[in-house]
């Protein structure tokens, strides 16, 4: 019996040491700044963590009771090398992805990962504080609210809940521009295209509100790229880098681009002040610029943009200036 006390005893002490060196093993990790490794080291990890898990070897990294005190304990900003914006119905955990885990990686999920205002502030947020080296644009196949799009403008589509219209109008140009592109393509088989044309059209909508964003991109501090999940597989296909820059070029010589990179003081929001003077969402910067260069050939039809809205609008635009009750209008959302 006293044995067994004396064993409870030292159990209780070792423990309780653990627990001292656990402790300072989180003082000593916190007071050290990582280094920041490069944006093509970073673009790197993303896909190596990708092939272990297509592989079925996956690691798991950080993912136990330490890197959980870490993360209650320090920045993230010393840990995730990646900001990535995935679809919600994209079906698979973005970091299980990229065999990534806690504090990896800042995850932006949204609709057909569409990058309007609020994604874009979150976008910022990732690249600006949380010091991401590498922002991904992160379509799928199978996605359903490209593929909604697509009915919409084919006049097959169905009604909506009043709130989805205006979330997904960002991917109609998107879906025009692959048709355009593709006009021998007929029906659902235009979705894959449509699909790459809308991580670019994210692209070009984020490049277009954030000059933030287009001087880490120029400077070297940021690299973008594009990329799409393969939900039958989880195999990623990495998009051609070079249409980055050409997107980011046209969008420097676009006079619509937001030009403030920081927002002004009582949070004045540019992106809705210039939406408002285009006179609605068919006139938005997003609509207006061309992706000149790009490898389907360039064609946009961005001018029937408000002509789309109507077809897939969740309630009648009883006048012009009311356009913005379905789109990307005075209110943006
Ligand atoms: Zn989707």
């Amino acid at each position: 019996m006293k044995k067994l006390k004396d064993f409870g005893i030292v159990t209780k002490l070792l423990a309780g040491f653990g627990a001292v060196l656990v402790l300072l093993a989180v003082v000593a990790v916190s007071s050290v700044t990582a280094a920041q490794p490069s944006p093509d080291k970073c673009l790197e990890l993303l896909k190596e963590g990708n092939t272990r898990f297509v592989d079925g070897k996956s690691n798991h990294p950080n993912t136990n009771q330490f890197r959980l005190i870490q993360a209650g304990t320090e920045n993230q900003g010393n840990h995730a090398y990646a900001t990535v914006i995935a679809c919600s119905d994209s079906r698979v955990p973005v970091e299980r992805l990229f065999d990534a885990g806690v504090m990896d990686i800042f995850v932006i999920r949204v609709a057909g990962n569409v990058c309007d205002v609020d994604e874009v502030g979150s976008i910022e947020y990732g690249i600006a504080h949380v010091n991401t080296p590498v922002f991904v644009v992160l379509g799928h196949t199978q996605c359903g609210a490209v593929t909604a799009v697509t009915h919409a403008v084919h006049g097959t589509g169905h009604a909506l809940e009043r709130n989805i219209p205006p979330l997904v109008d960002n991917i109609e140009p998107a879906v025009r521009r692959a048709m355009a592109d593709h006009p021998g393509i007929q029906g659902d088989a235009i979705i894959p295209y449509a699909i790459e044309e809308n991580v670019w059209q994210g692209m070009e909508d984020l490049f277009l509100q954030s000059p933030a964003v287009r001087n880490a991109v120029e400077s070297g501090k940021v690299k973008v790229v594009g990329a799409i999940y393969d939900v039958g597989t989880g195999t990623i296909k990495w998009l051609p880098e070079h249409k980055v820059g050409q997107i980011l070029s046209s969008v420097e010589s676009n006079p619509q681009r937001a030009m403030n990179a920081m927002a002004e003081a009582g949070h004045a929001n540019e992106h809705a002040a210039v939406s408002s003077q285009s006179g609605g969402h068919s006139t938005t910067p997003a609509a207006a610029v061309s992706h000149g260069g790009s490898s389907s050939g360039g064609s946009s039809s961005r001018g029937n943009h408000a002509e789309v809205q109507q077809s897939v609008c969740c309630q009648p635009c009883r006048r012009p200036d009311e356009h913005h009750l379905c789109g990307r209008g005075v209110s943006s959302r």
